[in-house]
């Protein structure tokens, strides 16, 4: 059977429902929030969208209190399940080619909030679930498509929708990249917190959201210009980071700009605080810029704070996402993605050891992961579909630092597509787009997926 063939029949229709779904600005909206639309208007009307989408084409379908719904495609007392997600992050108003929810197409590529994330890939995989159904292949299990609205802001849809409906056998969510995602780290949260003197360091702050490498660190010491001048300028040369000094009142403000990245993948960047930290501790003595150089000096792995771990899923990554120093308090907050089998006892102990002789104290949270074998039946089957439409052998099954719905599951969901390796989309950015040719490879992998696992 070759989907490729049948997926770029349904070509023209596919674009028009994509574009339909992504004109639809579905962020969350706490202000129009009531019974049956939890996550406000917008969610709402795309949820209404997407069960029109079935009800159009004759299938089954059904809303869960407005947190998600269904689509059933064939027959079976098994099922095998699609997670995808309606809602989207909401758009800066500056910076886009095309209106972000005007879903514009040209030269074969559709710009929008959504295209990519999730919209495109989730009604991508009912495609993929619509040609097998309309083919009369033969199967022996039903495709249930589940879509929720409120994957970015905590997937609260899926707990819900999961409270009402049960878990399929199996299933993937198109909600990251190929060729097939067997593992997700454990989300982890510390708030370490405290007093410390004021002497020398007037405050250092960065960060907005501690899942984020910060970009730019600022402080403010005693002194005048002339103190750091040089050696800023050196240190800037040296490590390949901007900033700049401004003098007030015996007073320099030190603001330094490093690289930012997700802080599930840490080494991409360069942490501000990091290294704003390095700086300070080599032109002033103080308990906080020593503290962090000390346990974060060119290291994203725990391997300072001693409890570095590389397993099944890969390494740990720890990220310094946030500081608020200041007045003699400082708050320090870490993002920590960590490998299903390392020694969650011991990261405690090692984080409550380093800031014990400080007097700070710490608040956690450890977070869920999930582990699918990787020589299990669904992922080599996912993986196959992908190697049978790309021909690319190089690319094998990962692990990574983020969590997506597949969650939500009993370790019977992982992600799949629909990002292509080396070819990104810009999702949660400006100008989002969707390539037409990686959909239409998408729906015939989706396809050959779909029915290994039903027929
Ligand atoms: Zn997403």
């Amino acid at each position: 059977m070759d989907f490729k063939e049948e997926a770029l029949k349904v070509k023209e229709d596919l674009i028009a429902d994509i574009q339909t779904l992504c004109r639809i600005p579905s962020v969350l909206d706490p202000a129009t929030a009531k019974e049956g639309q939890p996550f406000g208007q917008g969610c709402r009307e795309a949820l209404d969208c997407m069960l029109a989408f079935g009800r159009r084409d004759g299938f089954e379908v059904k809303d869960v209190d407005g947190y998600a719904g269904h689509i059933d495609i064939g027959e079976g007392d098994e099922v095998i399940g699609v997670l995808g997600h309606l809602d989207v992050v909401p758009v800066n108003a500056e910076g886009w080619i095309y209106p972000p929810f005007s879903c514009t197409l040209k030269d074969n590529i559709l710009y929008g909030r959504g295209t990519s994330d999730d919209k495109g890939p989730t009604l991508a995989a009912y495609y993929a679930a619509k040609i097998i159904h309309d083919l009369k292949l033969p199967t022996k299990k039903k495709i249930r498509i589940i879509f929720g609205c409120d994957e970015e802001s905590g997937s609260r849809c899926m707990k819900h929708y999961f409270s009402k409906e049960p878990y399929p056998q199996w299933a993937f969510t198109p909600d990251a990249g190929f060729p097939v995602c067997y593992g997700e780290k454990s989300g982890c949260g510390y708030t370490i917190s405290g007093d410390c003197p004021e002497e020398g360091l007037l405050s250092f702050k960065a960060g907005q959201r501690v899942n984020i490498v910060p970009e730019t660190a600022e402080a403010i010491v005693v002194g005048e210009l002339s103190d750091f001048s040089d050696s800023f300028e050196a240190f800037k040369q040296k490590y390949g980071v901007g900033g700049s000094l401004e003098e007030k009142h015996g007073q320099v403000r030190i603001t330094l700009i490093g690289k930012s990245a997700h802080a599930s993948t840490p080494d991409l960047g360069k942490n501000a605080i990091v290294y704003l930290a390095q700086y300070l501790n080599e032109v002033i003595d103080h308990p906080v810029s020593r503290f962090i150089d000390d346990y974060f000096r060119d290291d994203n792995h725990a391997r300072r704070l001693g409890f570095y771990f590389n397993g099944a899923m890969g390494e740990i990554t720890c990220n310094v996402g946030i500081i608020d120093y200041e007045q003699g308090h400082v708050r320090i907050q870490l993002d920590l993605r960590c490998p299903h089998d390392m020694n969650f006892d011991d990261m405690q102990c090692c984080i409550v050891k380093a800031i014990k002789p400080m007097g700070w104290t710490e608040e956690h949270h450890i977070g869920p992961y999930l582990f699918v074998d990787p020589e299990s039946e669904l992922i080599t089957t996912l993986h196959q579909a992908y190697v049978k439409y790309t021909h690319d052998e190089q690319a094998k099954p990962v692990t990574m630092g983020g969590g997506t719905y597949a969650k939500s599951m009993p370790n019977t969901c992982v992600a799949f597509g629909m990002e292509f390796p080396g070819s990104p989309n810009a999702i949660h950015e400006n100008n989002e787009i969707l390539r037409v040719d990686e959909l239409m490879l998408g729906v015939a992998i989706y396809a050959e997926a779909l029915y290994h696992l039903v027929k």
